[in-house]
Parts: C-alpha cells; structure tokens; sequence
C-alpha cells in the first residue's frame, strides 16, 4: 500500500487489490469511460464514514470526478471481471461485467475488505454489443432498495455515490445517464466459479476456491476437501438470505446465477420490488414471462442454482467424477431442510415466538395458515405482519386495523389470532417484551412501489431529487412506529398495483 499523495485524487484510504492481483485470469483491466458533463445525485456520507473513506473531501468536486469516472482515485486499478451465468436457466459462457468495473478493494477500521465498483461506467471487453451505459432511474433504484434492504437488516451491496452524466442513455425513449458506485463484501458470483471451470485447466478454479476461502470463510482453509466446506457455508448464507427476502416480501427479479454472491449479499438490484398484497405468485418483472422468479419460487430457485455451484466445483470436490457428483448431490438434497431452518426462524422472528423447547412442525403450520390467510384475503404482507402486534396490545378485541385489512376475512382471522395468543402463552414472557421484539423486525414501511417509482420519475423526468430525498429518509428507519398510519404505510392504489412492472433498466 503507497502512502497517498495530496494532489492526486483518492478516497482517503489506501487500496488493496487482491482480485486483480491475484485473479488475473478472471479479469481485465479497463478503465471508466469520463461521464462528460457530471453532476451529484446523490452521496452517501454515512457509508463513506463507516468505510472510513474520507467523507468531507468526497463530497466535494474531487468526489464528483472520482465518481464519474473522470479521475481514476490514486491506488485503483479497474477492472472488468469475468463471469458466465445461466440466465433464465439458459446457460451463457461468457457474460461478465459488460457496464460495470472493479476499481478496487479498501479495508475499513475493522479490517474488512471491501469491494469499490462503477456501474455504468462505459463499455468493456464484456459489453457483447451494449453501450455500458446505466440510466438515472434504475441507478437511483439500486440506491433505495439497498439502502431499504440494508436498514432492514437484510445482507447488500451498498450504494456510496450515484451521479448523473451529462449524458442521453438511448433506451426505448432517450434517458438520463448515471453512474453508480456500489461497494461489496466481494463481487464474486456463482457465475464466477462457473466461468472458471469453463476455462478447462482446474488451476484457475483452485486458485479462485482458495481465494474465496481466504476472503468469506478462512476457517475453512483445512477443511477436507474445502470445495464441499465452501459449498456448504454458500447455502447456509444464501438460504438465510432468501428466508430475509422472504420475510420482508421482496422479490430480486433476476435470480440468475450471475446474480447470486459467494458473500450472501443481495446483489444487482435490476427489476426487484416489494410485494404488496401476499401472493407465492407474484412477478414485477415484465422479462419475467415464465414467473421463473416470482416471489414464492426464490426458495427453489436458490437451490437451483447452488446446484450450478456445486457442477462448477466438482473437479475440486473429489478426484473421481462419480464419487464428486456424490458427495456434492448429498449436499444440495440437503437445502430443503436447510432453508426450513431459516424460514422457520424468519417466521418465529416475526410472529414473536422464541424457539426453545417449541414444536418446528406445530409452529410452522401456525405460521404457514397465517400466510394462507394472506393470500386467501389478500391482505397487505407488510401491514398484515405490523399489525399483529397491536393484538396483543390491546389484549382483547382485535384491533380495527388489522380486521379492516382482512375485510371479508376478519372472521376467519380470529380463530387463527386465539390459536396464536395460545401458542405465545407458552412462552411464559411478558406481552411487551414480544411486542418489541416484533415490531423489531416488521417493519412498518417498505419502498412501496408507487412511491419508488414517483421518485424516480421525478429524478429522471424533471431533474427533481426532492421525491427521492424524502423516500429514502423514510426506508432508513423501517421500523420507527412514527411513521404508523401514515401515508408512507400504504399500499399502491389496486389499479396501479394490478399493472406494476419493473425493468431491469439495460
Ligand atoms: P444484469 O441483468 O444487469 O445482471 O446484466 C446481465 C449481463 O448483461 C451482465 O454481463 C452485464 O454486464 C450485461 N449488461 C447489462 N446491461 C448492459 C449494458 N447497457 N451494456 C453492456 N452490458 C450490459
Ligand atoms: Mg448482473
């Protein structure tokens, strides 16, 4: 690491970069193409901070250039990374980052390593024919919904500075360009490992295995063999992940294999969006045509492709093909029980009940009917979680909020609400301390797409980031019962929802 000089732009920590450093075989160096005229959208000081980045002078016009791909910051050696990835369950061999760079990894105070890339930052060996470009709208999206997924508790990427361009992205209509700076545990995808088996030698597969084991799981370095360690501790995250995702009713939208960290971040946020009334089938994506990522099927999906990272690790998992395809099939048949065990504690999460010396089957078929009352009723996931706490605070009589949600159902809703109150009587706790703990963890706003969707329209439209500004003031405190009742609480109009599409901004 060189001590930094005064006068060349930099972020006020050193770089380190082991990827390009020590993966070059699954990288290219690349630089950013300068954005011709910039301007700030947004800067997240807070982040920056925590990053122990050099927040003030960022802020400023040297920020401005950093991020707009202007001036390389001092120690930043970018590059594009390599990556295939089934897409839709098709397999492309060599997709990689065709609008997006590496510039670099920094360590913060604790000595966590992060990853520092653009988005949007102009085209690359990868590009097969796109322009690298990204639009005002879906940069400023990425921004709210990890921002959103990040105060939610949820693992993410996190977004440290959005700029404008200057430029005219050409989409279906002409658009305002922007570029992102997103910060990681680690850029590293199933489509990674599945890109590095391609290249036929298992030397670049080895070196990235041992990479990742360094970087995410060093304990695992003299685990026998650690492809299958790796492999295991890559479920565990991604199914407490999606058990997260769930919980909250989000729907990433592309679950590619491409899409999906060896960190356990939730990452490239493209056509993603909340549900509202509770529905497995829920899909916003308008490529989604199949529903092959509607809400209720990321579980499944999930698996499918730890599948696809299991195929790509089997030279490294045994020496004979067969007993490889064994021991990893052994594994991956295990994820059903596995993401169980998360959903399970996601759900007792929400409804308030404690673990201990409780029966797995009697509480997930307690919270499983909740669940089908919600879609039978269709009532709002995230109001429909918030609101159950109210019942045991007003202990007797359900609160009208929670029956006018329910409608037509309320009747039906109250047989559930005495099996419930019963089961929580077992725990023995105060009613409060249960409260707490729920309203901890069902949060009373989520973006609404309505909402989201305002504010990048009036971002991209009319250049006015005040919609913005104020939405994301909100989803950063998700839980705060200040906002209950409010506007920001509500569902999108059923016209609206009935029609809600997102795209995945390309
Ligand atoms: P995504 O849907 O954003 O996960 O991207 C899938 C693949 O398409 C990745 O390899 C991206 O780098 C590439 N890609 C997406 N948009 C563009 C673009 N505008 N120009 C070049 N490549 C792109
Ligand atoms: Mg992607």
């Amino acid at each position: 690491m060189e001590n930094l000089q005064v006068n060349t732009p930099h972020l006020g920590t050193p770089f380190d970069n082991t990827y390009a450093r020590e993966l070059p075989g699954l990288c290219v160096p690349w630089q950013p193409r300068p954005a011709p005229q910039p301007h700030w959208l947004r800067f997240n000081e807070a982040l920056a901070r925590e990053l122990g980045l050099d927040a003030d002078r960022l802020a400023s016009d040297e920020g401005l250039a950093i991020f707009a791909g202007q001036r390389v910051p001092q120690g930043a050696e970018p590059v594009a990374q390599a990556y295939s990835g089934h897409q839709f369950g098709g397999f492309s061999p060599r997709l990689g980052d065709g609008r997006a760079l590496l510039l670099g990894e920094v360590l913060d105070q604790q000595g966590r390593r992060h990853d520092v890339a653009f988005k949007g930052s102009g085209a690359t060996p990868f590009s097969r024919g796109g322009d690298g470009k990204a639009a005002v709208g879906p940069v400023l999206r990425e921004y709210l919904i990890s921002e959103a997924m990040h105060a939610l508790g949820i693992p993410t990427t996190r977004t440290l500075a959005a700029v404008a361009t200057g430029e005219v992205v050409r989409r279906q209509t002409p658009l305002p360009g922007a570029v992102l700076t997103r910060t990681a545990a680690s850029h590293i995808r199933v489509g990674t490992f599945q890109y590095a088996a391609t290249q036929g030698d298992s030397d670049t597969l080895e070196r990235l295995l041992y990479y990742v084991i360094r970087r995410h799981d060093p304990e695992l370095a003299e685990a026998d063999p650690p492809a299958l360690a790796l492999l295991r501790a890559v479920m565990d995250r991604q199914a407490s992940l999606v058990a997260r995702w769930m919980g909250v009713g989000f729907i990433h939208g592309v679950m590619n294999t491409d899409n999906m960290t060896l960190s356990g971040e939730t990452i490239d946020y493209g056509p993603c969006a909340f549900m509202e009334a509770h529905d497995p089938d829920t899909v916003f994506s308008s490529i989604d045509h199949q529903g092959r990522y509607a809400y209720g099927n990321q579980p499944g999906i999930a698996q499918w492709n730890l599948a696809r990272l299991a195929e790509a690790l089997l030279p490294l998992v045994h020496t004979d093909p067969d007993e490889a395809v064994a021991l990893a099939t052994a594994e991956i048949n295990a994820y059903p029980a596995l993401y169980e065990r998360h959903w399970l504690a996601e759900l007792r999460r929400k409804l308030g009940l404690t673990a201990q010396g409780a029966d797995d089957a009697a509480d997930l078929a307690l919270a499983h009917d909740y669940l089908q009352l919600l879609t039978r009723w269709r009532v709002d996931h995230t109001l429909g979680f918030r609101g159950l706490s109210e019942v045991l605070r007003r202990s007797g009589g359900t609160p009208p909020t929670l029956t006018a949600l329910f409608g037509d159902g309320a009747a039906a809703l109250h047989p559930w609400l005495d099996r419930w109150t019963a089961r929580l009587g077992l725990q023995g706790e105060p009613m409060q301390a249960v409260t707490e703990r729920m309203d901890a963890v069902n949060p009373v706003v989520i973006p609404r797409n309505h909402r989201v969707e305002e504010a990048l329209e009036a971002a991209s439209e009319a250049g006015d980031l005040q919609p913005f500004e104020r939405l994301l003031a909100v989803i950063q405190r998700p839980f705060d019962a200040a906002w209950v009742g409010s506007a920001w609480t509500e569902p999108a109009p059923p016209e609206q929802t009935a029609c809600y599409q997102t795209f995945c901004g390309t």
